[in-house]
């Protein structure tokens, strides 16, 4: 199969290839849609084993962040870039600087970020000849470290859950697990703390459980295990597919709500733990408080606003909950159908005003 064969014009608006031989850049920017905004995604740096692998990966990437930046309410489309090689032997300012080329030339339809392998210097650099960048530092003029903020949108969603199983959004007294304690996952820890849960941690890092249990009397238990701990909401905000035909069986919690990425290993995982009788909140819905603050500081930063843009993470997730209730779907399915609606509307507006 050929690369144009992999691009499907149906759902995927372009896809452009930036060379630079000098420097080794071999990249490719997936434009997934555009109806409500400029498509924003980071740019992932990995050493793919094929082109044909990386166009598979960037294509699949945009198109999930369309549907995370429409399910969070944003006016902001879906795009990805993907550096193709090994950041270590290849990364240099000259190629970070003709990728921010590449992306100057998109003249806004696409604004990278940082993502796997790409660091948020990496985008300072980038910045030198585009301004189609987020995600920088503070003193850079950006909205810093995203992770606080997808730790408080995790938050937003859990109370929703709460909400939606129990009647209350007080977390005070439940017993939550939380699957890998890094960036996200001991803000996570932190905020469950004040707020009086019973928190079991695990992470392949010692050091950091050992954190999480010190600093916020949370238990320990081990990688292999912390899915199937007894506890009313597991939370995964780790690294790679965990919801699987495997695990999901030893579930023993009422819902999944947590920050990791793709946790599903495939999207029928949803409807497994639909039959399960266990509430999942969709990863993309819930994970969404970082590009929620990358918005708001694009809109021009207000602390306040940016909390109170990304606690709607809360109210998102329940409308979905509320689809998949309607539809009698998975929840993960009924995100994507919200989002699907959202830019069908969006797309129905702007025909009508053209006409
Ligand atoms: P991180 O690298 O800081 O933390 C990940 C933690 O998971 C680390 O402590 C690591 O040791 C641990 N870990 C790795 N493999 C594990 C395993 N098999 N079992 C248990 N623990 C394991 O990353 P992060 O920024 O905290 O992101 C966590 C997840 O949330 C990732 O999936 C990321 O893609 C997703 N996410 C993060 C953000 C953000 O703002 N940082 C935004 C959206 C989504």
């Amino acid at each position: 199969m050929g690369v144009f064969d992999l691009v499907d014009t149906e759902t995927h608006e372009s896809v452009h290839f930036g060379v630079d031989h000098a420097t080794g850049l071999r990249s490719i920017i997936a434009i997934h849609d555009t109806t409500l905004g400029p498509a924003l995604g980071g740019t992932r740096f990995y050493p793919y084993e094929s082109e044909e692998d990386a166009i598979v990966d960037v294509l699949r990437l945009a198109k999930g962040m369309t549907y995370k930046a429409a399910c969070a309410g944003l006016d902001q489309g879906g795009g990805k870039g993907v550096i193709i090689g090994d950041p270590a032997e290849l990364r240099s300012d000259e190629l970070l600087l003709a990728y921010g080329r590449f992306v100057e030339s998109l003249g806004g339809t696409y604004i990278t970020a940082e993502d796997v392998g790409t660091t948020v210097r990496d985008m300072v650099v980038v910045s030198q000849v585009t301004e189609h960048v987020s995600g920088l530092p503070i003193e850079s003029g950006g909205s810093g470290d995203p992770s606080p903020a997808t730790a408080r949108g995790v938050v937003a969603a859990l109370e929703a859950v709460a909400f939606h199983l129990w009647g209350s959004r007080d977390l005070g007294g439940r017993r939550i697990a939380v699957k890998g304690v890094g960036k996200v996952g001991m803000s996570l820890v932190e905020r469950l703390s004040a707020r009086g849960c019973e928190l079991v941690v695990a992470d392949i890092n010692e050091v950091a459980t050992g954190e999480a249990a010190l600093n916020f009397g949370a238990k320990v238990t081990s990688v292999d295990d912390i899915h199937a701990v007894d506890c009313d909401i597991f939370s995964p905000c780790a690294l790679g597919a965990g919801l699987n035909s495997a695990t999901i069986p030893q579930l023993s919690c009422s819902a999944v709500a947590g920050s990791a990425n793709n946790q599903l290993e495939t999207p029928h995982d949803a409807i497994r733990i639909k039959a399960a009788g266990i509430l999942y909140a969709p990863d993309f819905v819930v994970n969404a408080g970082g590009i929620i603050n990358i918005a708001a500081a694009r809109a021009g930063y207000s602390v306040d606003t940016a909390k109170d843009m990304i606690d709607r993470v809360g109210p998102n997730l329940t409308a979905i909950i509320g689809k998949a209730q309607e539809l009698d779907i998975d929840t993960h399915t009924a995100a994507e159908v919200v989002a699907d609606e959202r830019i069908a509307a969006a797309r129905a507006k702007r025909s009508n005003n053209d006409t």
